[in-house]
Protein backbone atom coordinates (compact mmCIF):
# COMPACT_ATOMS: atom_id res chain seq x y z
CA UNK A 1 0.00 0.00 0.00
CA UNK A 2 1.48 3.39 -1.37
CA UNK A 3 0.83 6.25 1.71
CA UNK A 4 -0.51 9.65 0.44
CA UNK A 5 2.75 11.47 -0.07
CA UNK A 6 1.13 14.98 1.89
CA UNK A 7 1.22 12.62 4.99
CA UNK A 8 4.36 11.46 4.80
CA UNK A 9 6.30 14.59 4.19
CA UNK A 10 4.13 15.95 7.31
CA UNK A 11 5.32 13.65 9.78
CA UNK A 12 9.19 13.99 8.11
CA UNK A 13 9.23 17.34 8.55
CA UNK A 14 9.05 17.10 12.89
CA UNK A 15 12.46 15.03 12.12
CA UNK A 16 15.78 15.68 12.85
CA UNK A 17 17.89 16.69 9.78
CA UNK A 18 19.97 13.00 10.24
CA UNK A 19 16.42 11.25 10.61
CA UNK A 20 15.75 13.08 7.41
CA UNK A 21 18.49 11.52 5.57
CA UNK A 22 17.76 7.77 6.60
CA UNK A 23 13.84 7.80 6.40
CA UNK A 24 14.72 9.38 2.74
CA UNK A 25 16.59 6.51 1.70
CA UNK A 26 14.50 4.10 3.46
CA UNK A 27 11.53 5.69 1.07
CA UNK A 28 13.92 5.52 -2.00
CA UNK A 29 14.82 2.12 -1.33
CA UNK A 30 11.16 0.77 -0.64
CA UNK A 31 10.02 2.07 -3.67
CA UNK A 32 12.72 0.75 -5.90
CA UNK A 33 13.01 -2.39 -4.38
CA UNK A 34 10.64 -4.96 -4.09
CA UNK A 35 10.62 -8.93 -2.45
CA UNK A 36 11.18 -11.30 -4.55
CA UNK A 37 8.14 -13.56 -6.39
CA UNK A 38 8.58 -16.49 -4.77
CA UNK A 39 4.41 -16.96 -4.63
CA UNK A 40 2.07 -17.19 -7.56
CA UNK A 41 -0.34 -14.16 -7.79
CA UNK A 42 -3.42 -14.14 -6.16
CA UNK A 43 -5.41 -14.44 -9.19
CA UNK A 44 -7.35 -17.94 -9.17
CA UNK A 45 -10.28 -19.99 -11.11
CA UNK A 46 -12.94 -20.53 -9.59
CA UNK A 47 -12.30 -24.40 -8.86
CA UNK A 48 -16.04 -25.36 -7.82
CA UNK A 49 -17.46 -23.55 -10.96
CA UNK A 50 -14.54 -25.73 -12.94
CA UNK A 51 -14.82 -28.57 -11.93
CA UNK A 52 -18.90 -28.56 -12.17
CA UNK A 53 -18.25 -27.63 -15.90
CA UNK A 54 -15.83 -30.83 -16.39
CA UNK A 55 -18.63 -32.47 -14.84
CA UNK A 56 -21.22 -31.13 -17.58
CA UNK A 57 -18.93 -31.83 -20.49
CA UNK A 58 -18.35 -35.52 -19.70
CA UNK A 59 -21.50 -36.49 -18.46
CA UNK A 60 -23.17 -39.30 -19.95
CA UNK A 61 -25.74 -37.06 -22.05
CA UNK A 62 -23.14 -35.61 -23.89
CA UNK A 63 -22.69 -39.61 -25.62
CA UNK A 64 -18.96 -39.23 -25.79
CA UNK A 65 -18.98 -35.82 -27.75
CA UNK A 66 -17.17 -37.24 -30.79
CA UNK A 67 -17.57 -35.22 -33.70
CA UNK A 68 -20.24 -34.42 -35.75
CA UNK A 69 -22.65 -36.20 -33.45
CA UNK A 70 -25.56 -34.91 -31.08
CA UNK A 71 -23.81 -35.27 -28.36
CA UNK A 72 -20.69 -32.97 -29.31
CA UNK A 73 -23.45 -30.45 -30.28
CA UNK A 74 -24.77 -30.66 -26.91
CA UNK A 75 -21.34 -29.90 -25.84
CA UNK A 76 -21.42 -26.56 -28.17
CA UNK A 77 -24.45 -25.62 -26.50
CA UNK A 78 -23.13 -25.35 -23.81
CA UNK A 79 -19.42 -23.60 -24.90
CA UNK A 80 -21.78 -20.75 -26.64
CA UNK A 81 -24.13 -19.87 -23.51
CA UNK A 82 -20.64 -19.97 -21.35
CA UNK A 83 -18.46 -18.19 -23.56
CA UNK A 84 -20.43 -14.35 -22.98
CA UNK A 85 -21.44 -15.51 -19.98
CA UNK A 86 -17.42 -15.87 -18.70
CA UNK A 87 -17.18 -12.38 -20.32
CA UNK A 88 -15.98 -13.24 -24.06
CA UNK A 89 -16.83 -11.57 -27.35
CA UNK A 90 -17.15 -13.04 -30.83
CA UNK A 91 -13.78 -12.71 -32.69
CA UNK A 92 -14.56 -10.60 -35.13
CA UNK A 93 -18.49 -10.54 -35.06
CA UNK A 94 -17.67 -14.69 -35.29
CA UNK A 95 -19.34 -16.77 -32.28
CA UNK A 96 -18.22 -20.10 -34.51
CA UNK A 97 -15.98 -21.43 -37.73
CA UNK A 98 -17.58 -24.69 -39.31
CA UNK A 99 -15.29 -26.71 -41.38
CA UNK A 100 -16.21 -29.94 -43.50
CA UNK A 101 -14.53 -33.12 -43.13
CA UNK A 102 -15.19 -36.46 -43.66
CA UNK A 103 -16.30 -39.12 -41.21
CA UNK A 104 -13.59 -41.38 -41.44
CA UNK A 105 -16.10 -44.37 -39.96
CA UNK A 106 -18.99 -43.48 -42.23
CA UNK A 107 -17.84 -41.73 -45.10
CA UNK A 108 -19.98 -39.04 -44.84
CA UNK A 109 -19.36 -35.38 -45.59
CA UNK A 110 -19.79 -33.81 -41.87
CA UNK A 111 -19.76 -30.93 -40.72
CA UNK A 112 -16.95 -29.56 -37.18
CA UNK A 113 -17.55 -26.08 -35.67
CA UNK A 114 -14.73 -24.42 -33.59
CA UNK A 115 -16.36 -21.90 -30.99
CA UNK A 116 -14.56 -18.67 -31.12
CA UNK A 117 -14.18 -16.29 -28.28
CA UNK A 118 -12.15 -13.22 -27.26
CA UNK A 119 -11.17 -10.77 -24.38
CA UNK A 120 -9.39 -8.23 -26.17
CA UNK A 121 -6.03 -6.43 -24.59
CA UNK A 122 -5.95 -3.25 -23.32
CA UNK A 123 -2.42 -2.04 -24.33
CA UNK A 124 -1.86 -3.84 -27.70
CA UNK A 125 -5.17 -5.61 -28.34
CA UNK A 126 -4.14 -6.00 -32.16
CA UNK A 127 -1.45 -8.90 -30.35
CA UNK A 128 -2.93 -12.16 -29.86
CA UNK A 129 -2.06 -14.96 -27.45
CA UNK A 130 -4.42 -18.05 -28.49
CA UNK A 131 -5.35 -20.69 -25.73
CA UNK A 132 -7.09 -23.71 -27.24
CA UNK A 133 -8.56 -27.03 -25.86
CA UNK A 134 -10.50 -29.37 -28.12
CA UNK A 135 -13.91 -30.45 -27.03
CA UNK A 136 -14.54 -33.78 -29.14
CA UNK A 137 -13.56 -36.73 -27.92
CA UNK A 138 -14.58 -40.38 -29.13
CA UNK A 139 -18.60 -40.89 -28.41
CA UNK A 140 -19.79 -44.18 -27.88
CA UNK A 141 -18.17 -47.80 -29.23
CA UNK A 142 -19.85 -51.17 -28.97
CA UNK A 143 -22.31 -49.45 -26.42
CA UNK A 144 -19.73 -47.90 -24.33
CA UNK A 145 -19.75 -44.22 -23.72
CA UNK A 146 -16.39 -42.77 -23.97
CA UNK A 147 -16.83 -39.78 -21.24
CA UNK A 148 -13.52 -37.96 -21.75
CA UNK A 149 -13.42 -36.17 -18.73
CA UNK A 150 -9.58 -35.86 -18.89
CA UNK A 151 -9.36 -36.08 -22.67
CA UNK A 152 -10.79 -33.56 -23.05
CA UNK A 153 -13.58 -31.83 -20.88
CA UNK A 154 -10.83 -31.12 -18.41
CA UNK A 155 -9.38 -28.23 -20.84
CA UNK A 156 -12.86 -27.14 -22.44
CA UNK A 157 -13.69 -26.64 -18.87
CA UNK A 158 -10.20 -24.84 -17.85
CA UNK A 159 -10.33 -22.88 -20.94
CA UNK A 160 -13.92 -21.47 -19.84
CA UNK A 161 -12.43 -20.43 -16.35
CA UNK A 162 -9.38 -18.98 -17.87
CA UNK A 163 -12.09 -16.79 -19.88
CA UNK A 164 -13.67 -15.96 -16.41
CA UNK A 165 -10.52 -14.65 -14.64
CA UNK A 166 -8.92 -12.99 -17.27
CA UNK A 167 -12.21 -10.68 -18.52
CA UNK A 168 -12.46 -9.55 -15.16
CA UNK A 169 -8.71 -8.90 -15.04
CA UNK A 170 -7.90 -7.80 -18.80
CA UNK A 171 -4.63 -8.74 -20.00
CA UNK A 172 -2.48 -6.29 -22.25
CA UNK A 173 -2.42 -8.30 -25.01
CA UNK A 174 -5.92 -9.85 -26.61
CA UNK A 175 -6.56 -13.76 -25.69
CA UNK A 176 -8.54 -15.53 -28.38
CA UNK A 177 -10.23 -18.72 -26.82
CA UNK A 178 -11.08 -21.31 -29.07
CA UNK A 179 -12.80 -24.66 -28.33
CA UNK A 180 -12.00 -26.97 -31.28
CA UNK A 181 -13.54 -29.82 -33.06
CA UNK A 182 -12.28 -32.85 -34.22
CA UNK A 183 -8.82 -33.28 -32.94
CA UNK A 184 -9.72 -36.80 -32.43
CA UNK A 185 -9.92 -37.18 -35.94
CA UNK A 186 -6.53 -35.69 -36.56
CA UNK A 187 -6.63 -31.99 -35.42
CA UNK A 188 -8.87 -31.01 -37.86
CA UNK A 189 -10.51 -27.97 -35.78
CA UNK A 190 -7.24 -26.77 -35.26
CA UNK A 191 -5.78 -27.11 -39.13
CA UNK A 192 -9.29 -25.41 -39.99
CA UNK A 193 -8.41 -22.50 -37.76
CA UNK A 194 -5.19 -22.13 -38.53
CA UNK A 195 -6.10 -22.27 -42.34
CA UNK A 196 -8.84 -19.83 -42.04
CA UNK A 197 -7.76 -17.36 -38.78
CA UNK A 198 -9.74 -15.21 -37.92
CA UNK A 199 -6.53 -12.60 -36.93
CA UNK A 200 -3.41 -12.46 -39.35
CA UNK A 201 -1.31 -15.23 -37.89
CA UNK A 202 1.89 -12.74 -37.96
CA UNK A 203 -0.02 -11.60 -34.85
CA UNK A 204 -0.59 -14.32 -32.92
CA UNK A 205 2.40 -14.50 -30.25
CA UNK A 206 1.95 -17.80 -29.01
CA UNK A 207 -0.32 -21.00 -28.85
CA UNK A 208 -1.05 -22.44 -25.10
CA UNK A 209 -2.83 -25.60 -25.71
CA UNK A 210 -4.72 -27.37 -23.05
CA UNK A 211 -5.45 -31.27 -22.91
CA UNK A 212 -6.12 -33.76 -20.56
CA UNK A 213 -4.69 -31.56 -17.59
CA UNK A 214 -7.70 -32.72 -14.25
CA UNK A 215 -5.92 -36.50 -13.53
CA UNK A 216 -2.56 -37.21 -11.90
CA UNK A 217 -1.76 -39.24 -9.23
CA UNK A 218 1.95 -37.27 -8.99
CA UNK A 219 1.22 -34.02 -9.34
CA UNK A 220 2.50 -33.49 -12.47
CA UNK A 221 1.96 -31.00 -15.61
CA UNK A 222 3.93 -31.11 -18.55
CA UNK A 223 4.65 -28.04 -20.40
CA UNK A 224 5.37 -29.28 -23.88
CA UNK A 225 7.22 -26.99 -26.21
CA UNK A 226 10.74 -25.53 -25.05
CA UNK A 227 12.81 -27.89 -27.22
CA UNK A 228 11.31 -26.22 -30.37
CA UNK A 229 10.78 -22.91 -29.31
CA UNK A 230 13.75 -22.60 -26.33
CA UNK A 231 12.74 -18.95 -25.87
CA UNK A 232 10.26 -20.29 -23.66
CA UNK A 233 11.96 -21.62 -21.49
CA UNK A 234 12.41 -18.99 -18.75
CA UNK A 235 8.72 -18.32 -18.72
CA UNK A 236 8.44 -21.85 -17.74
CA UNK A 237 10.62 -21.92 -15.38
CA UNK A 238 9.57 -18.96 -13.38
CA UNK A 239 5.89 -20.30 -13.60
CA UNK A 240 7.16 -23.61 -12.34
CA UNK A 241 9.04 -22.23 -9.59
CA UNK A 242 6.31 -21.12 -7.60
CA UNK A 243 3.57 -23.62 -9.00
CA UNK A 244 2.01 -25.27 -6.77
CA UNK A 245 2.71 -28.42 -9.25
CA UNK A 246 5.75 -30.13 -10.55
CA UNK A 247 5.97 -28.41 -14.17
CA UNK A 248 8.39 -30.26 -15.91
CA UNK A 249 8.95 -29.24 -19.57
CA UNK A 250 9.60 -32.19 -22.17
CA UNK A 251 8.18 -34.38 -24.29
CA UNK A 252 9.11 -32.65 -27.23
CA UNK A 253 12.27 -34.10 -28.98
CA UNK A 254 12.37 -35.95 -31.71
CA UNK A 255 15.07 -37.69 -30.85
CA UNK A 256 12.06 -39.76 -27.96
CA UNK A 257 11.29 -43.24 -28.71
CA UNK A 258 7.81 -43.40 -30.86
CA UNK A 259 4.75 -42.14 -28.89
CA UNK A 260 7.03 -39.90 -26.49
CA UNK A 261 7.08 -36.92 -28.95
CA UNK A 262 4.43 -34.84 -28.24
CA UNK A 263 4.89 -32.12 -30.70
CA UNK A 264 1.86 -33.35 -33.12
CA UNK A 265 -0.21 -35.09 -30.61
CA UNK A 266 -2.79 -32.40 -29.83
CA UNK A 267 -4.22 -29.35 -31.44
CA UNK A 268 -1.18 -27.24 -30.90
CA UNK A 269 0.29 -29.06 -33.55
CA UNK A 270 -1.30 -27.38 -36.08
CA UNK A 271 -0.17 -24.03 -34.88
CA UNK A 272 3.88 -25.83 -35.11
CA UNK A 273 3.15 -26.36 -38.68
CA UNK A 274 2.63 -22.76 -39.60
CA UNK A 275 5.40 -21.29 -37.23
CA UNK A 276 3.64 -20.11 -34.17
CA UNK A 277 5.10 -21.04 -31.29
CA UNK A 278 3.53 -23.63 -28.66
CA UNK A 279 3.04 -24.78 -25.06
CA UNK A 280 1.11 -27.40 -24.17
CA UNK A 281 0.10 -28.34 -21.04
CA UNK A 282 -0.72 -32.08 -20.53
CA UNK A 283 -0.46 -35.32 -18.32
CA UNK A 284 1.20 -37.97 -19.27
CA UNK A 285 -0.76 -41.31 -20.08
CA UNK A 286 -2.72 -42.85 -17.71
CA UNK A 287 -5.18 -46.13 -17.27
CA UNK A 288 -8.30 -43.86 -18.46
CA UNK A 289 -6.42 -42.45 -21.96
CA UNK A 290 -8.84 -43.25 -24.56
CA UNK A 291 -11.16 -45.62 -22.59
CA UNK A 292 -14.55 -45.45 -21.09
CA UNK A 293 -12.45 -44.91 -17.73
CA UNK A 294 -11.90 -41.84 -18.28
CA UNK A 295 -14.44 -40.31 -16.03
CA UNK A 296 -15.15 -37.35 -13.85
CA UNK A 297 -14.92 -39.80 -10.88
CA UNK A 298 -11.85 -40.52 -11.87
CA UNK A 299 -9.80 -37.16 -12.13
CA UNK A 300 -7.70 -35.50 -9.40
CA UNK A 301 -9.57 -32.51 -8.55
CA UNK A 302 -7.32 -30.99 -6.18
CA UNK A 303 -4.04 -31.41 -8.65
CA UNK A 304 -6.84 -30.07 -11.65
CA UNK A 305 -7.44 -26.56 -9.67
CA UNK A 306 -3.84 -26.11 -9.35
CA UNK A 307 -3.11 -27.00 -13.00
CA UNK A 308 -5.12 -24.56 -14.19
CA UNK A 309 -4.15 -21.95 -12.10
CA UNK A 310 -0.56 -22.59 -13.07
CA UNK A 311 -1.69 -22.12 -16.55
CA UNK A 312 -3.46 -19.18 -15.36
CA UNK A 313 -0.16 -17.65 -13.81
CA UNK A 314 1.62 -18.48 -17.20
CA UNK A 315 -0.34 -16.33 -19.52
CA UNK A 316 -0.17 -13.67 -17.12
CA UNK A 317 3.80 -14.35 -17.38
CA UNK A 318 3.26 -14.64 -21.37
CA UNK A 319 1.00 -11.32 -21.40
CA UNK A 320 3.83 -9.38 -19.71
CA UNK A 321 7.10 -10.20 -22.46
CA UNK A 322 4.00 -10.39 -25.70
CA UNK A 323 6.29 -7.83 -27.71
CA UNK A 324 9.30 -9.53 -26.96
CA UNK A 325 7.77 -12.72 -27.29
CA UNK A 326 6.51 -11.77 -31.16
CA UNK A 327 10.01 -10.06 -32.06
CA UNK A 328 11.60 -13.35 -31.31
CA UNK A 329 8.84 -15.43 -32.95
CA UNK A 330 8.92 -13.39 -36.29
CA UNK A 331 12.47 -13.55 -36.38
CA UNK A 332 12.39 -17.70 -36.62
CA UNK A 333 13.68 -17.76 -39.96
CA UNK A 334 14.50 -21.33 -41.80
CA UNK A 335 18.27 -20.36 -40.76
CA UNK A 336 17.49 -18.46 -37.41
CA UNK A 337 19.54 -19.58 -34.74
CA UNK A 338 17.65 -20.78 -31.12
CA UNK A 339 18.08 -20.33 -27.58
CA UNK A 340 19.68 -16.69 -27.69
CA UNK A 341 16.43 -14.91 -25.76
CA UNK A 342 16.92 -17.72 -23.28
CA UNK A 343 20.06 -17.16 -22.69
CA UNK A 344 19.44 -13.39 -21.89
CA UNK A 345 19.48 -13.16 -17.99
CA UNK A 346 17.51 -10.17 -17.10
CA UNK A 347 15.02 -9.58 -20.13
CA UNK A 348 12.08 -11.41 -18.21
CA UNK A 349 10.13 -9.33 -15.40
ZN1 LIG B 1 -7.16 -34.94 -26.31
Amino acid sequence: MKPSTESTLAHRSRLRSGAVVTALFLLLFSATWSPPQASAPDRSVDGERLLEDLRILSHDSMEGRRAGTPGAERARRHLLEAFPERGLAPIRGLETQTFTFHDPLTGDATEGVNVLGMVQGTERPELFVVVTAHYDHLGVRNGDIYNGADDNASGTAALLALAEVLSEHRPAHSVLFVALDAEEIGLLGARAFVADSPVSLDSVIVNVNLDMVSRSEVDELYAAGTFHYPFLMPLIEKVAARAPIHLPTGHDSPDLPPGDDWTMASDHGAFHEVDIPFVYFGVEDHPGYHHPSDTFENITPEFYVHAVNTVLDFLGVVDREGEALLERRLGLGDAAPTGTFASAEGALP
